[in-house]
């Protein structure tokens, strides 16, 4: 059989095999048949091998023609079904134009986000600097430079969870203001805003995460007036009114003297309601004058200097804020509740 025959061969089979052509799937088929490296085409190559050298060029060109021929067919084809493919496709789609449209969800802020956002705003306002620290701390900035000597009572008030001896999550954004005052040289006046852990049992009060904002002011004559006077104007920005505070007389190891702080209730104005459980007050930070050893234990001395810390707890705030009675509601992530804060 001669290589003539043998192309004119392919060429009418291959029309033949186009005849049957219904699909995509069947010219990728045909492709491989005649086109592939194992196809029809290619193996025409190896009968060059037995033809003499001046026929061999026109042979070439001959396999070379048949292969453009097969291709192009091939395109054409594919080409066709592909739009009857899609018209098909087309034809079974049905639009149903009365069906309600996909509602656009709206993302928004955490009520704690916003609370927090804000409460930072205010202090940037009156001057505070915003400081970060790690919620994985050492023991030595969330309790020792703080005034809890190891085995102190006052560490059995802050339930820890350890990671190892030396590691903890830290039970207080305090664990910021020794790191502050080991670098920086007083006046320092800074708000350390983060999550707090505490290794308690969850309950409608009380949970093992929460949020803090830490404030602190060093410098030469820092006194109880200022502090009185910084948490008096903070509150009453925050709830955007005249806030009368009081201060009760408290212990933490950080400071001396101690107290917490009380605004007049925001409800009842200090008529007694529920929110406040009729005291007519509400408790919202502990604070005091930093305590003369943590200010040796960052190089600080406490015969020229003198500071304030407070230490707020803004889910605390928000449930009062907002009348929220489970302090769990902030984590169960349930949009009817996440929907109604925007500040
Ligand atoms: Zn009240």
């Amino acid at each position: 059989m001669t290589l003539d025959t043998n192309i004119n061969e392919i060429r009418s089979d291959f029309l033949n095999d186009l005849k049957k052509v219904n699909t995509s799937k069947d010219i990728e088929n045909l492709k491989i048949k005649y086109l592939g490296k194992k196809g029809l085409i290619q193996s025409l190559m190896s009968h060059l091998k037995g033809v003499s050298n001046t026929e061999k060029p026109l042979f070439g060109k001959k396999i070379n023609d048949l292969k453009q021929e097969v291709t192009s067919h091939l395109q054409n084809e594919l080409c066709q079904i592909s739009n009857k493919e899609e018209e098909k496709k087309l034809a079974s789609e049905v639009l149903d134009i009365t069906l309600p449209g996909k509602k656009n969800f709206w993302g928004r802020s955490h009520p704690i986000s916003l609370l927090m956002q804000r409460a930072i705003d205010i202090f940037v306002s009156m001057g505070f600097s915003v400081e970060l620290g790690p919620n994985v701390e050492s023991d030595f900035y969330n309790f020792e430079s703080l005034n809890f000597e190891k085995d102190h009572p006052a560490r059995d008030m802050q339930d820890t969870f350890y990671i190892t001896d030396n590691k903890l999550l830290r039970t207080h954004t305090t664990n910021v203001q020794a790191r502050i005052m080991e670098r920086s040289d007083p006046p320092i006046r800074c708000i350390a805003p983060g999550r707090c852990f505490r290794n308690e049992n969850i309950s409608s009060r009380s949970h093992v995460f929460f949020h803090q904002i830490d404030l602190f002011y060093i410098d030469e004559n820092a006194s109880f007036a200022d502090l009185f006077a910084t948490l008096k104007e903070f509150y009453s920005k925050l709830f955007d009114k005249d806030i009368e505070t009081r201060f009760r007389p408290s212990y933490f190891p950080f400071v001396e003297p101690g107290m917490e702080t009380d605004i007049k209730c925001i409800i009842c104005s200090g008529q007694g309601c529920r929110i406040c459980k009729h005291s007519g007050w509400l408790e919202v930070a502990g604070a005091g004058m930093i305590h003369p050893n943590v200010l040796k234990s960052s190089n600080i001395d406490p015969e020229k200097y003198s500071g304030y810390a407070v230490g707020m707890g803004i889910e605390r705030l928000a449930m009062l804020m907002y009348d929220i009675k489970d302090i769990r509601a902030f984590t169960e992530n349930d949009m009817r509740f996440l929907e109604q804060f925007s500040l």
